[in-house]
């Protein structure tokens, strides 16, 4: 079967759907093609679930750009799509001496970025509103909130189909090849049907798998200098027994490649510690019961009363890094090869890409809508 479409998303996590929907705006024909049987079954349902305020990344990063604009444009669209959500707000807490100074770098950072209202509070203040929480000094950052996942990607496919585009699972995109106006998509169902879709334009929001399509495209070596380093985030619930927390969202200061163990209370109230950061070579999402001692550990730093027994091994998920072990900062990369007219690859959206979906999708429909 060959069909001509104007665009072709390659994925349907929350950063595709999202593109998807901008460029069903501007375009007739918008088709996603997915692998799974239904939509966000990879990175974006295997998250904290969190609304960030872009406190973290450098100036004149994607990741603060998208990010800041991102949690705007995602507070409007769940109040404009009933999409369950809360402003919960959120505390940074330094929990010795040393990262006080780190803590204060942070506040003047996040300010300088325009992260949104933020307020410095004693130790003492913070133990007040939080009574288990043990810390030197302490960030509240207001506009960070958490978000239902599950009900955002039902919202932004139910939207996609609204504007007359079209989502396909159990369909694997195989290969992808220049035309003479535009790409040819070739995909497999899971009968084993071929399809080709015949599109002036394409995104790939792969994910974890959004270089092996840069290199179908055929993009030449010389132009793709990326490679994607897994790393594995575990989650553990908190059960009964666990000391109880007001504040739905604790962080302790980024740490190893991630923003550290934190405590989420995701829509529902129920609460987790994790994602620690694991680099790994295999897909795998078993959470390793072992953990436990370490994750309590980790989160005894600041809420000194927990236990591994508080601690029940729950889910993982899996950031496509741009950078390995120890290697700093990398950037969200959103490339649109000279070479590859009408391309967009997005590679390395792990976090804050849930909550810069709407943003990126925006962007990358400016750029080729
Ligand atoms: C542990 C963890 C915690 C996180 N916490 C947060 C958070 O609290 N807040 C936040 O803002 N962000 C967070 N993130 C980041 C956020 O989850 C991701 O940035 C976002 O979900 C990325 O969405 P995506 O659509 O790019 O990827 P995915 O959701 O992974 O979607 C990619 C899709 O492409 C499909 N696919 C791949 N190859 C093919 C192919 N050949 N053919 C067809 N389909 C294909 C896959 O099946 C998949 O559905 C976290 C990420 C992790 C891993």
């Amino acid at each position: 079967m060959s069909e001509a479409v104007d665009a072709v998303v390659i994925g349907a996590g929350v950063v595709g759907l999202a593109c998807a929907y901008e460029l069903s705006r501007r375009l007739d024909s918008v088709v996603v093609i997915e692998r799974e049987i239904g939509p966000g079954r990879e990175m974006s349902s295997r998250n904290s679930g969190v609304i960030h305020a872009g406190i973290y990344y450098p100036n004149d990063s994607l990741k603060t750009r998208l990010c800041i604009e991102g949690k705007q444009r995602l507070y409007e669209w769940c109040e404009n799509h009933e999409v369950p959500h809360k402003r919960t707000g959120k505390l940074i807490v330094a929990t010795s001496a040393g990262d006080e100074e780190r803590l204060h770098a942070i506040a003047r950072h996040a300010r300088e970025v325009g992260a949104g209202e933020l307020r410095l509070m004693s130790g003492k203040e913070a133990g007040e509103q939080e009574p288990e929480l043990r810390c030197e000094l302490a960030l509240h950052s207001p506009t960070s909130g958490v978000v239902d996942v599950h009900e955002l990607i039902t919202s932004l496919a139910r939207e996609i189909k609204e504007a007359d585009g079209a989502i396909v699972y159990h369909t694997t995109v195989e290969e992808i090849r220049k035309s003479s106006d535009g790409w040819v998509v070739q995909t497999t169902d899971t009968m084993g049907s071929r399809m080709e879709l015949h599109a002036r334009r394409v995104v790939n929001s792969a994910g974890l798998s959004a270089l092996e399509l840069v290199a179908k495209s055929g993009l030449p070596e010389s132009e793709r200098p990326w490679r994607l380093y897994p790393c594995k985030g575990s989650y553990f619930a908190l059960g009964a027994g666990a000391p109880p927390t007001r504040n739905s969202l604790i962080y302790p200061l980024p740490a190893g490649g991630g923003l550290g163990v934190h405590i989420t209370a995701d829509i529902s109230g129920a609460r987790r510690a994790g994602p620690d950061a694991e680099f790994v070579d295999t897909i795998d999402y078993a959470v390793d019961e072992s953990r436990a001692e370490r994750f309590a550990q980790a989160v005894a730093r600041y809420l000194p009363a927990i236990r591994p027994e508080h601690l029940t091994p729950d889910y993982s998920g899996i950031r496509p890094k741009l950078v390995g072990p120890g290697g700093g900062f990398a950037d969200f990369v959103i490339a649109n090869p000279s070479s590859q007219p009408g391309m967009v690859h997005l590679i390395g959206i792990e976090s804050p890409g849930l909550t810069a979906c709407l943003a990126i999708g925006a962007h990358v429909s400016d750029v080729i809508g």
